[in-house]
């Protein structure tokens, strides 16, 4: 079967074996003998039985009594093998499983931002659950094919042990069986595709909608709602009805086949019984291996169909993996030398992929160490995408991002964002305990070291009040804290990390006052020291700042002081007015 499959197919399975198989050669092993002994017992069966109706005919009653003691026996045997076998199969299959988990996650979180950001999250999530399902499906049935394989060689040579000439008449029938086999399992690859497809779509939309339901309700969304569900549900039954189709017409196709099979060989018993050829015994235990082969036929029969929905699953999750990443360290990259924290733009050009206008046009401005520059201006003037070109999420189309006089691009990623923090409008919270979120600013820090950055983070008194202390997990999203209490956490984090660094997303959603001068308080510490880049969208924040950046349109269009912008009386002193900020 093997021969049959597309080159890629071949160069698909080669790569499972080296990279995730290979590593089980034991497991294999103790599995690969437990299938031998279940196809050398099973194939002992119409031989047992020979003899004993042999036995029976011919009026032998010497060691008559061993006979239901070898059938025992051959059973127990046979029994205790496909128990090893099967669970020797699944410890091999589930390994493979999640190593091949882990390396599509390490893909994942390590891929650009661009590569992640383009499809939805539950369509990423998805590929580990039900591509997951379909490999693990395909590796079971391979394997237990192998099975499947040596039972039918033991029982054909049973067969032919007993009458090879009637094994001849079974065994030109085989090839009318395989051609059908492989058409269908093309057929069904193909369909796989599609299907896997749908489960993404139906898994991305009803996130979604679970998500939005507040806004759902408060809209009267409900029936729009079901209608779009509806609609994604039909095109789920669509395309797993095209399957089952194909799938549902070869088993009868080899039903009928096996039937065949059975009438040919019958007619043939026939006409030897009446020549007074052969004895009672043969022909039993020849029908009777003929029944028992019908099952491992037929699964292998199958096999092709789940192994290409499993190497279509394959295809897709190597495709992450093997997608190449743009942001990477150059060849010759050092790590960022020591510095104040200088950052400046230089003619700095973006533009997102696939999107005909740039996000960022000719951006030029500096801040000196320990300053903080505002970025203001309207929704959509490119303030977040100017952030994110600092610690190398995206890379720029033109020009140069440099901190402390070196560009971006020239130094290590890992020693780039250990000099960076960010503090987005909405606080991260892991669902790990208080310490977790906090110390993974700085990876080995200690309980002293996350307390002090807490104690400046105004979070240490409510953490201190928590059930387990820092020890308490957040649960999911930080839904055991307030608004305010999260920002704090996430402020306390930023503090530990230390950088020299701040790149900063100011929250637009106002908090209570108490909270609000807090979270202030601690901005303010933060702040200190360290030079900040800030997506502003309160007055306050831009009147202290050093320098302000109005940004429109992906350029910046105004610089200065908030003093001289007033004076200036353009899109800043507008802003300022309305009180929009972006
Ligand atoms: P601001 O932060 O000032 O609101 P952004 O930097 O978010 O502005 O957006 C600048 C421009 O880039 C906008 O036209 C926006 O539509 C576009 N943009 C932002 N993010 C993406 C993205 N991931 N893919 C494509 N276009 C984007």
């Amino acid at each position: 079967m093997a021969n049959a499959l597309e080159p890629s197919a071949r160069a698909l399975l080669k790569r499972l074996w080296h990279d995730h198989l290979a590593g089980h050669r034991r497991r294999i092993a103790i599995a690969l003998a437990c299938t031998l002994g279940v196809a050398a017992t099973t194939a002992l069966y119409p031989i047992v039985i020979q003899q004993s109706f042999d036995r029976y005919t011919e009026g032998r009653h010497d060691w008559l009594w061993l006979v239901p003691i070898v059938i025992v026996a051959v059973t127990s045997l046979k029994a205790a093998a496909q128990f090893g076998q099967a669970v020797a199969i699944q410890s091999v299959v589930l390994r493979v499983i999640e190593g091949l988990q882990n390396s599509l996650f390490r893909a994942l979180t390590r891929a650009d931002l661009a590569t992640v950001a383009r499809e939805a999250p539950a369509r990423h999530a998805a590929r580990f659950t039900t591509d997951a399902a379909l490999i693990r499906e395909a590796l079971t049935k391979s394997i237990s094919a192998v099975a499947d394989a040596l039972t039918l060689v033991g029982l054909v040579i049973s067969m032919v042990w007993l009458d090879w000439q009637m094994s001849l008449v079974g065994g030109l029938l085989y090839p009318i069986a395989v051609l059908p086999i492989l058409k269908l399992g093309k057929r069904i690859r193909r369909a796989s595709g599609g299907m896997q497809e749908r489960v993404g779509e139906a898994a991305a939309t009803l996130t979604e909608s679970f998500g939005a339901a507040r806004v759902v309700r408060a809209y009267r969304l409900e029936g729009a709602e079901e209608a779009r569900a509806a609609g994604l549900f039909a095109r789920l039954r669509d395309s797993l009805y095209g399957i089952a189709r194909t799938r549902a017409s070869l088993d009868p196709m080899l039903e009928s086949l096996g039937g065949l099979a059975v009438a040919a060989v019958l007619v043939f018993v026939g006409w030897r019984v009446s020549s007074g050829t052969g004895t009672v015994g043969e022909f039993t235990g020849f029908v009777a291996a003929l029944l028992i082969a019908s099952r491992p036929a037929r699964a292998l029969g199958s096999l092709n169909a789940a192994l290409q929905e499993g190497l279509a699953g394959l295809a897709r999750v190597y495709a992450v993996i093997d997608e190449k990443r743009r942001i990477v360290d150059a060849p010759d990259a050092v790590a960022l030398p020591p510095g104040h924290g200088r950052i400046a733009f230089a003619g700095v050009g973006f533009t997102y992929d696939g999107v005909p206008d740039a996000a960022l046009t000719g951006l030029t401005f500096a801040a000196e160490p320990g300053q903080t520059v505002a970025l203001v201006g309207p929704s959509g003037g490119g303030k977040s995408t100017a952030i994110a070109l600092v610690p190398r999420l995206y890379d720029p189309t033109e020009g140069w991002v440099l901190i402390d006089g070196v560009d971006t691009r020239s130094v290590t990623l890992a020693s780039l964002r250990d000099a960076i923090a960010y503090v987005g409008q909405e606080a991260t919270i892991f669902d790990d305990t208080a310490f977790a979120n906090i110390g993974c600013g700085r990876p080995g820090a200690t309980r002293a070291e996350v307390e002090e950055a807490a104690r400046a983070a105004a979070a240490h008194d409510f953490i201190a009040a928590l059930p387990d202390g820092y020890d308490t997990p957040l649960g999911p999203g930080g839904s055991r804290l307030s608004g305010g209490q999260r920002q704090r956490v996430s402020l306390a984090r930023a503090l530990l990390r230390n950088p020299r660094i701040l790149l900063l997303d100011e929250a637009t959603s106002a908090l209570d006052a108490e909270n609000e001068a807090l979270v202030q308080q601690a901005l303010a510490r933060l702040r200190a020291g360290r030079t900040t880049l800030v997506i502003a969208h309160r007055l306050a924040t831009v009147r202290d700042a050093d320098r302000i950046v109005v940004m429109d349109r992906g350029r910046a269009v105004e610089q200065g002081d908030h003093a001289a912008l007033m004076e200036q009386d353009g899109l800043y002193a507008r802003l300022v007015r309305t009180q929009t900020f972006g």
